[in-house]
């Protein structure tokens, strides 16, 4: 499997090429959908090629071209389960704990108002109807992936990672690469999402490909 690093402003999105076709592991922002074009007609993909995307949850930075992709290539879009309804009503869970700093716990509101709530009004997110809808363990290969979905909640009570056959794993924003291998710091539950690290230590994991940030081998994460 082949994987490239297709957006890699503020949000990441990847290709990953398989002897089955392409799958893209979620969609950036809506502001950033004529990058997420160009990388992809770069690399010679039509959307409408693409087999099925696969949403690591459904904040705004990841969802945010679902409806396009979906209502003008037909892209089929596959979520977790406890994260579909976020998709449907076109909202995200912003009434969430921020664990960083207290400079950056202050900062935080400050931004969403200053920063988040314009780019909201100037893009705002549509909702979709999730054409898949995934649980935890599900292989998917029947969809041409070789991969299963980890269910990984904590940062959302829908995050999920993706683990292929070769040890490559879509970690969404549970493990992010903004400066160096951390933990989410945004959560929704800190009980699950302390299971959900416990899960992927278990795992056999070689690289991560984060939501944010440079993919890393898992051997740099130190957790
Ligand atoms: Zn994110």
């Amino acid at each position: 499997m082949e994987i490239k690093h297709l957006a890699r402003g503020m949000v990441n999105a990847y290709l990953a090429k398989t002897g089955n076709g392409w799958f893209l592991i979620d969609t950036g922002f809506a502001m950033g959908r004529s990058k997420l074009e160009q990388a992809l007609a770069r690399e010679g993909v039509a959307p409408s090629d693409i087999k099925l995307a696969i949403i690591t949850h459904a904040d705004l930075d990841h969802i945010g071209n679902c409806a396009y992709l979906q209502k003008k290539y037909g892209l089929k879009i596959a979520v977790h389960e406890d994260d579909a309804e976020l998709c449907r009503t076109g909202t995200t869970n912003s009434n969430r704990k921020r664990k960083a700093s207290l400079l950056s716990r202050i900062l935080w509101p400050l931004m969403f108002v200053l920063i988040m709530k314009p780019i909201m009004k100037k893009f705002p997110l549509e909702a979709f109807e999730p054409d898949l809808v995934l649980s935890d363990g599900q292989n998917l290969s029947q969809y041409g992936f070789d991969a299963t979905v980890v269910h990984v909640p904590g940062h959302t009570m829908g995050s999920i990672g993706i683990l292929t056959a070769d040890g490559d794993f879509f970690s969404g924003d549970t493990i992010n690469n903004r400066k160096k291998p951390t933990v989410a710091d945004v959560v929704e539950n800190e009980a699950a999402l302390a299971e959900s690290l416990q899960k992927i230590r278990a795992m056999r994991i070689i690289n991560v490909f984060p939501g944010h940030g440079k993919p890393f081998p898992m051997a740099q994460f130190t957790f």
